[in-house]
């Protein structure tokens, strides 16, 4: 049910972060064009207004540098016998020539200049990439190096903004290369321009994420609450039909002619009948109790009371109800103690405790009742129960709440005794707490205000 109502917000979620991500990537894109394109402009500008300034190309003097070596060699050319050998000559020529064009240049430092003035980032790396490269004599040519298309594609590196391409023949050369410049701090730049937008576009992220956490959270409580209920409403059928079909068999019991003429026999039915509608109006009650405090405040009949001598009275009652079904053992050290109190809230309270200690043992319950005063009066009930898990533990004081799922208890109840415990205490100005083991068994400890 969780995964039908969250998969499509969850794929919803999804889609956005996609978009978002696809958006920014976009306006990168963009920004990363525009870039280029205005260095490239501001770089071309700069190399026309070099040219009216200078009447230097920008590589006149590598130019006329490099036609020396150039003969000298086209004079190797001659000398070298196999292919091994003319690729190794290549290389080193066309680096030889590459490095002259590089550092006998007047190009760069004029696009920096004109970077500088408008603003733009100076600082950059330049590359010359080779297109086409001949040694000449007269008219004998040798191809040193011609670039393969994708060659050159590869060389390049993506952010390398091409600013033009240059054209030479000297006495014994003639060349063709690529010039580009490669400005470092690019994605710096670009980061901020689009940071607005990233910074948008986060927002929106976690304000949606924010969203659907908060939504999924809601959905849990509600459904947890939603399935609660309906335990609660299968416990409460059991629990009311068990003793009404018990109460509907005796009295039919009560008309047989062999249990009408035996008086013992009737009363024993009889105390059955009363056990049994004592035990359906004590659940109507708590059932109504609870509905009522709902809406309306708590309303305690308090009276100040010695906590000792009404705890030895409760224990009277529950030992004599346990038997030797169980092994109790009480430790009341109130020194009189006295507190404000609804007796019939706070007997009903300790009962509780006291019942679900023998309702959630394993062998035999082994139940003490402690009691000490501090600066609060202090009432614990231990057993050597199943003992509740930590996780159990945070909700086990929640109305309707039982340990396990649906209808598969192995004891009955309605999840009610220890909300009821709970909202008794704080009732009386004071709380519950539990400490518990699985295996091992429970303490559940009453504070109270003493007077
Ligand atoms: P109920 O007993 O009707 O189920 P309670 O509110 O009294 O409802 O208890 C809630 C749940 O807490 C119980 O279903 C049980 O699983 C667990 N529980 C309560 N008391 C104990 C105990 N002494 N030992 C182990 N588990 C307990």
């Amino acid at each position: 049910m969780v995964k039908k109502v969250y998969l499509p917000v969850a794929v919803a979620v999804i889609i956005f972060m996609l978009s978002q991500v696809l958006i920014v990537r976009q306006v990168w894109m963009q920004k990363d064009e525009v870039f280029k394109l205005r260095y490239r402009s501001v770089a071309r500008e700069a190399l026309g207004e070099m040219i009216m300034k200078t009447g230097d190309s920008g590589f006149d003097k590598a130019y006329y540098i490099i036609d020396g070596p150039a003969s000298l060699y086209f004079d190797q050319t001659a000398q070298l016998l196999c292919y091994e050998d003319s690729i190794m000559f290549s290389e080193k020529v066309r680096s030889k020539l590459s490095g002259a064009l590089e550092k006998d240049q007047l190009v760069s430092k004029y696009i920096s200049g004109a970077f500088e003035r408008l603003g733009l980032e100076k600082e950059f790396k330049y590359k010359i990439l080779i297109n086409e490269l001949y040694l000449i004599n007269f008219d004998e040519k040798y191809l040193v190096y011609r670039a393969p298309k994708e060659q050159l594609i590869k060389q390049r590196k993506e952010d390398h903004i091409l600013v033009n391409t240059f054209y030479s023949e000297g006495n014994h050369y003639k060349i063709s290369f690529d010039y580009y410049i490669d400005i470092g701090n690019k994605k710096l730049i670009l980061l901020r321009e689009i940071s607005l937008t990233l910074v948008l576009s986060l927002l929106s992220l976690v304000i949606l994420s924010a969203i659907f956490i908060a939504t999924l959270n809601n959905y849990l409580k509600e459904k947890r609450l939603s399935d609660l209920k309906t335990d609660f409403i299968n416990n409460m059928t059991h629990e009311l039909k068990t003793p009404l079909s018990t109460i509907t068999v005796a009295g039919k019991t009560l008309k047989l002619e062999q249990i009408l003429s035996d008086r013992d026999k009737i009363l024993n039915t009889a105390n059955l009948i009363s056990k049994q509608s004592l035990h359906l109006n004590n659940l109507i009650n708590l059932i109504l109790d609870i509905s009522i405090w709902e809406r309306t405040q708590f309303q305690l009949d308090i009276k100040e009371t010695n906590i000792e001598e009404l705890l030895r009275e409760i224990s009277e009652g529950f030992r004599n109800g346990c038997g030797s079904e169980c092994t109790f053992t009480e430790k009341l050290d109130l020194n009189g103690a006295q507190a404000n109190i609804d007796i019939i809230y706070f007997t009903t309270m300790v009962n509780n405790l006291l019942h679900n200690a023998v309702k959630y043992s394993n062998g035999t319950p082994e139940v003490t009742l402690t009691a000490s005063s501090n600066e609060m009066v202090s009432i614990s009930v231990e057993d050597n129960g199943i003992g509740i898990s930590r996780s159990d533990q945070k909700h086990i004081f929640d109305k309707f709440f039982r340990v396990g799922t649906g209808n598969i208890h192995s004891t009955k109840g309605l999840g009610l005794g220890l909300y009821y415990v709970k909202k008794i205490a704080e009732a009386h100005g004071g709380n519950v707490t539990v400490s518990s083991k699985p295996g091992k068994g429970s303490v559940f400890t009453i504070y109270i205000p003493k007077i």
